[in-house]
């Protein structure tokens, strides 16, 4: 073999292995199973991010990430919230939004991939800014907060569960991921057999994003809109509604149902497996809701709108 046959040789051999190397980077880059949902895990999934071997293996890091879900227990301290007054006194909804999201935590461990934090984990007092800025020293995916309802609300129902949600005026993508999840989890405490308000959205009377249009009423979604996380508001059932009370938030039975309902919402919204078994649910398909947005001037405007696996379609009935 002359020498140029050698070097012909040994040309040809580094180019066969470049080429591998580089099919083995771009392969790990799209490996990761829950990139339809999560909007973390969604962005590392980019073709442009898979086109190079080097930013491949960064992806494979970023993919093994878990899923960082925050969970914010309702009130606490000297901010008892809403209360059912019984017989042998009153139940405030500090208590019972703790024991729920203790339950919802342990339910969601069943799940694979999931990292739950906790924005308080006994009976303190935090501040709804407290609670976004948790959110963000834990880089959340997603921010749930736990509540149960009082009185004849905004959106004028008395009974039942609704999932505040974004409105959209703001970080439109990351809104309509936190509404895909509030009618996630609607839909899963509706099949329980409460009545099913839907989704509420609430426009603040004085607050405006950055580009000028109307803010979210609630702290926490705001929160959410300006530091890209999806962010919602369970309103379990009325605390104050007797029926309600006595047959969802009054034993501890109860009370870890609803929060398996929360945690397959969120499991069914993330497409995440269980640990179990490795399955997943499926994901919403055809599934009606209402929807109720609650103006800058108090007027309540009530649509409804249907849930496809990659779409929603709104409408007026
Ligand atoms: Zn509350």
């Amino acid at each position: 073999m002359s020498r140029q046959d050698k070097d012909q040789l040994l040309l040809f051999f580094y180019i066969v292995f470049s080429f591998m190397f580089y099919g083995i980077g771009m392969n790990y880059g799209n490996a990761h199973p829950y990139c339809q949902v999560s909007h973390m895990t969604r962005e590392s999934a980019s073709p442009e991010s898979a086109a190079s071997a080097p930013e491949a293996t960064t992806e494979t890091t970023e993919a093994a990430r878990p899923i960082i879900v925050v969970l914010d227990a309702g009130h606490g301290g000297n901010d008892t919230g809403a209360f059912y007054k019984s017989e042998e006194g009153k139940i405030h909804e500090k208590t019972v939004n703790f024991k729920l999201t203790k339950y919802l935590k342990i339910a969601l461990e069943e799940y694979d991939n999931i990292t739950v934090v906790l924005t308080r984990d006994s009976d303190k007092y935090l501040s709804l800014q407290e609670r976004v800025d948790i959110a963000l020293e834990n880089n959340a995916d997603l921010f749930v907060s736990l509540h149960n309802n009082t009185l004849v609300g905004a959106g004028g129902y008395a009974t039942g569960s609704s999932i505040a949600v974004a409105i959209g005026n703001y970080n439109e993508k990351i809104a309509q991921e936190g509404q895909r999840l509030g009618a996630n989890i609607a839909y899963e405490l509706g099949k329980l057999g409460l009545k099913q308000n839907g989704l509420l959205m609430r426009s603040s009377r004085s607050y405006t994003y950055p580009n000028g249009r109307a803010s979210d009423y609630y702290a926490t979604i705001r929160g959410g809109m300006l530091h890209d996380f999806p962010s919602v508001i369970i309103e379990h059932a009325f605390i104050d509604n007797k029926d309600d009370f006595y047959d969802y938030l009054c034993s501890e039975k109860q009370l870890k149902e609803m929060a398996a309902a929360d945690a397959r919402g969120i499991a069914r919204y993330l497409q995440v497996p269980r640990k179990d078994d490795s399955k997943v649910l499926e994901p919403l398909d055809d599934y009606k809701i209402k929807v109720c947005h609650i103006k800058k001037n108090g007027s309540a405007k009530k649509t409804y709108r249907i849930y496809y696996t990659d779409r929603f379609t709104d409408y007026e009935e």
